[in-house]
């Protein structure tokens, strides 16, 4: 590896730029980035159409990084968790749904998170590194390379460990490669509220899909569970949503933890409706995942309260999905990804701990 240039997480035609210089025959160059960038080439060995001596000459200058899998388990629902082990020791996790050949895959951005939302088992875990493009574009390798040729067609969504708008330098060129095979309009960028990062996204020319997690109806309660919300204040966060440039026929989606005794009730959902009137938005209801040793205190309301409150917002003429997230019983569930990297880490990478 050492100072190998790594072509996973790059673009086709800047694969193709970087290994010009390094082939005999000019189409040379196409055909590797082919096979990384649409094939899916864990390794040069893969590349059977190369000349045998080309294969070991690229090998010496470029990496094709993969992820370890330290643990892959599936749920009883058909979903897969996988346990990612990357070069430093460091574990990420992320999650594969499938719905007959429609799958989704739910993306990790970072290794932790810094935001710390009381009610979030990555926030527990604290900052954790940001991933580097090859890291987050490895994941939908790994996980499209299990699941082919079932699946057809894929969804990414940025919902695993970590906040993705603090990790835009990385965040960035990922996209750009992922969306030359994913269409943007099915890959969603999920977000606590991070002002800079909206404003970067919006600035996009190929733009993602945009999810907020709002969570709290109002900017008291949403500063008890999101502290980051006094750093970026609801009334700001809204009118960067207001802003953001979208395509016809896209909606801003408005994730919303639904947390018991604090933010269910008929009025809070009456509160939502106003603040968000006028937007193109669907609203995401998700029914807290509890964890008995993070926040104990947190509970999930009862199915009955779920589902009054669901009624409310579309009463209210809003669009809504109740997400009874998917994989709780492997705590593959949103909120609940951890990387153990204490438990799983190469030996190599132990010492110390
Ligand atoms: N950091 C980004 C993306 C990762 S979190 C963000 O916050 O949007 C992805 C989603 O999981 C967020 O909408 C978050 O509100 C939700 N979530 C976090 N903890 C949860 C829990 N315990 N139960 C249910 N959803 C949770
Ligand atoms: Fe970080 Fe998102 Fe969890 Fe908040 S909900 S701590 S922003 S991963």
């Amino acid at each position: 590896m050492g100072h190998h240039l790594e072509l996973v997480g790059r673009t086709a035609a800047e694969i193709a730029a970087l290994v010009a210089p390094h082939v005999d025959r000019p189409f040379r160059a196409r055909q590797v980035a082919g096979w990384i960038a649409e094939r899916n080439a864990a390794g040069f060995a893969e590349m059977t159409d190369l000349p045998l001596a080309l294969r070991a000459d690229l090998a010496e200058r470029f990496t094709i990084t993969e992820p370890a899998t330290l643990q892959v388990v599936p749920s009883l629902d058909g979903s897969m968790k996988y346990l990612l082990g990357l070069a430093d020791g460091v574990a990420v996790e992320c999650v594969a749904m499938r719905e007959g050949a429609k799958a989704t895959f739910c993306l990790s951005s970072q290794a932790g998170c810094a935001v710390g939302c009381t009610f979030c088992v990555t926030g527990a875990l604290g900052a954790g590194r940001n991933l580097r493009p090859a890291e987050i574009v490895g994941q939908y390798r790994r996980l499209l390379r299990d699941l082919e040729p079932d699946v057809e067609r894929v969804n990414l969504v940025f919902m695993g460990m970590g906040e993705p708008l603090l990790n835009t330098a990385n965040l960035g060129p990922a996209l750009a490669a992922l969306m030359e095979r994913v269409s943007p309009k099915r890959v969603t960028v999920s977000t606590a509220g991070i002002l800079p990062g909206i404003r970067w996204l919006a600035g996009l020319e190929r733009r993602p899909k945009l999810a907020i997690s709002l969570n709290a109806p109002d900017q008291e309660r949403r500063q008890q569970i999101m502290p980051i919300t006094r750093r970026y204040p609801l009334a700001d966060l809204m009118a960067a949503v207001r802003a953001f440039p979208l395509e016809r026929g896209r909606r801003i989606t408005f994730e919303y933890v639904l947390i018991r005794g604090f933010n269910d009730a008929a009025a809070d959902a009456a509160a939502i409706a106003r603040l968000i009137r006028g937007i193109p938005a669907k609203v995401n209801v998700i029914p807290l995942n509890e964890d008995a040793e993070h926040f104990p205190g947190l509970r999930r309301p009862e199915a009955e309260a779920v589902d009054l409150f669901a009624v409310t917002l579309r009463d209210a003429g809003l669009t809504v999905t109740v997400r009874w997230s998917r994989g709780a019983d492997v705590a593959a569930a949103c909120g609940q990804l951890r990387g153990r990297a204490g438990g799983f880490a190469p030996a190599s990478t132990q010492s110390g701990r």
